[in-house]
């Protein structure tokens, strides 16, 4: 039997998930924070651009408004309300202390039990090359998790009022080719596709194929493919860093 994934801890309340750019989180993770919210637990988004480079014909300055609402769209769509904005520049966000500030600033404002964030290594799976934002926000969230409690790192966020937070447990990894942990996809599956198909704008240039078979398509073989390494259930699957 192929080994199984370890289902994710249930024991916390809060979660920030924290990604690069508009759509990441719906990629993929959207089910599994449809099945949290229903259970009551509070998923913030943090977004560290507006991914204002993602769409070839459309300028960044009449773009990133559109993809602000549409992320806030699909955010809601799985019962997430608090969709925040670092505004670092998509396409060339760096790695670095300022990035890693801003992340510990939120998590010491927001106080998450979980981290969640996406694919921080160089390729998919080893077939296909990582963009440098998804590397760059996924190496600053795993570093952040240890930042924000650690006061003097960072004092000048403590002189903002905004004290240390070192109760991060965990902090997962969507987008792994090196999953530990799964989440069943089933009761959040169609919002997922709802929560995906609300990046429209993004979708319709992506693809010329009907969105809402696209997003489907895309969601349920993801999910299906990780069935096996979770007792046949369609699932998310992380990759947890316990802390
Ligand atoms: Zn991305």
């Amino acid at each position: 039997m192929t080994q199984q994934l370890e289902p994710m801890p249930t024991d916390w309340r809060r979660a920030l998930a924290v990604v690069a750019h508009p759509d990441d989180l719906e990629y993929g993770c959207a089910a599994a924070v449809a099945g949290w919210t229903d259970e009551g637990r509070e998923v913030t988004y943090l977004l560290a651009s507006r991914g204002e480079a993602g769409i070839d014909t459309i300028a960044p300055e009449e773009c990133a408004p559109l993809r602000e609402r549409e992320q806030r769209a699909s955010a809601a769509a799985v019962g997430v309300a608090a969709v925040e904005f670092l505004d670092h520049r998509d396409g060339v966000i760096e790695y670095g202390t300022a990035l890693r500030r801003d992340i510990a600033a939120a998590i010491r404002r927001h106080r998450p039990e979980l981290l969640i964030t996406l694919n921080h290594r160089d390729t998919w799976g080893g077939v296909a090359w990582n963009t440098p934002d998804h590397r760059a926000v996924g190496r600053a969230t795993l570093d952040a998790a240890g930042d924000a409690g650690n006061r003097w790192i960072f004092p000048e966020l403590g002189e903002q009022g905004l004290e240390p937070w070192d109760g991060v447990r965990w902090v997962a990894v969507a987008g792994t080719d090196r999953p530990t942990h799964a989440v069943d996809a089933t009761p959040g599956f169609e919002r997922s596709v709802r929560s995906l198909l609300a990046h429209r704008t993004y979708i319709e240039v992506l693809t010329d194929e009907d969105p809402e078979a696209y997003c489907r398509t895309f969601l349920a073989g993801t999910t299906e493919a990780a069935a096996e390494r979770f007792g046949g259930r369609p699932a998310v699957t992380f990759e947890v860093f316990a802390r």
